[in-house]
């Protein structure tokens, strides 16, 4: 390997926005078999914004108001949506996040929880007849969150993100490259799958706790595969260090972008199949 190579190489994907943080990931990038990317802010712009609400007034106000609380992108939405609505938010008395499911909190004397079915199930709320709406929802890609009041269900937030607009051209050409394409994400199956569908994945891993992210990119590593994780949050750090690439979304967080090997500008997904024939081109000079 030409050393001289290397750095024309490593330029040449820094002035097009790949940052590689050395020569041997870009060396490393033409060796991947499979590529395992984040949904939220990754595949998706991570704005999410909510679509629907089917609760009252007071339930808004409890569930926006225990949502500030919250880093999650999905109580940025809840909260921007209460303040459109010129809700009132009431003081926190005491604030959990219970990560993977939702939040629980004290407001104005009352417990609020707000998340998924899992959470409903540990705190043992019923929800009745409303799982057909939870559905309905989700096969139309919103993360939808249940709110419950001092035990007793109370309505359904939905939140929808859109996907990137280059999304879909980028995944087409990682396939092209002969890349087995992954799409990995806490949200629930079948938003998960409603996503993946307008992007063109077919191998959805979803309901993934933050600290399994890790194990899922270990499974497929074990199946002998050269493996790049693409990810944004805090939560994917841990996979992006197993990862034999670990690729951060330039817009995410300090800390994925920390725990990469290569991070791409803008959040631009093109710019991956890109890196991919950056890498071929620099080992082709090489041999
Ligand atoms: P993602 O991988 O999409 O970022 P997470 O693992 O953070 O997902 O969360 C998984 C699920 O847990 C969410 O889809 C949501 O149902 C629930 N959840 C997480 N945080 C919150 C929150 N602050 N409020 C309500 N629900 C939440
Ligand atoms: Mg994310």
């Amino acid at each position: 390997a030409t050393p001289t190579s290397i750095m024309v190489g490593t330029g040449r994907a820094a002035e097009s926005g790949i940052l590689f943080k050395g020569g041997e990931h870009l060396e490393r990038t033409h060796q991947l078999e499979a590529i395992v990317l984040d949904k939220t802010g990754t595949i998706t712009k991570g704005k999410p914004e909510v679509t629907d609400f089917t609760g009252d007034e007071e339930a808004l106000q409890l569930l926006a108001s225990a949502e500030k609380g919250s880093e999650h992108p999905l109580a940025g939405a809840i909260v921007a949506h209460a303040t459109e609505k010129e809700i009132d938010f009431v003081d926190v008395d005491e604030f959990t996040a219970i990560p993977g499911h939702g939040i629980e909190a004290k407001v104005s004397g009352k417990q609020v929880l707000v998340g998924n079915r899992k959470l409903m199930n540990d705190y043992h709320v019923d929800i009745g007849a409303n799982e057909e709406k939870l559905v309905d929802f989700e096969i139309n890609g919103k993360t939808a969150m249940l709110i419950a009041i001092d035990g007793k269900y109370r309505g359904i937030v939905a939140v929808a993100d859109t996907i990137k607009e280059t999304a879909p051209q980028a995944i087409k050409e990682l396939k092209e490259q002969g890349l087995e394409v992954i799409m990995l994400t806490g949200d629930n199956e079948r938003t998960a799958q409603a996503i993946a569908k307008q992007v063109g994945i077919e191998h959805v891993i979803a309901q993934v706790l933050p600290e399994e992210k890790a194990d899922k990119v270990k499974e497929i590593q074990a199946k002998g595969k050269k493996v790049a994780m693409v990810g944004d949050g805090v939560n994917d750090a841990p996979a992006l260090v197993t990862a034999d690439i670990g690729i951060a979304i330039g817009t995410g967080t300090e800390v994925a972008i920390e725990a990469a090997d290569v991070t791409i500008l803008g959040g631009e997904l093109l710019l991956i199949p890109k890196a991919i024939r950056i890498s071929h081109a620099t080992i082709k000079n090489i041999r």
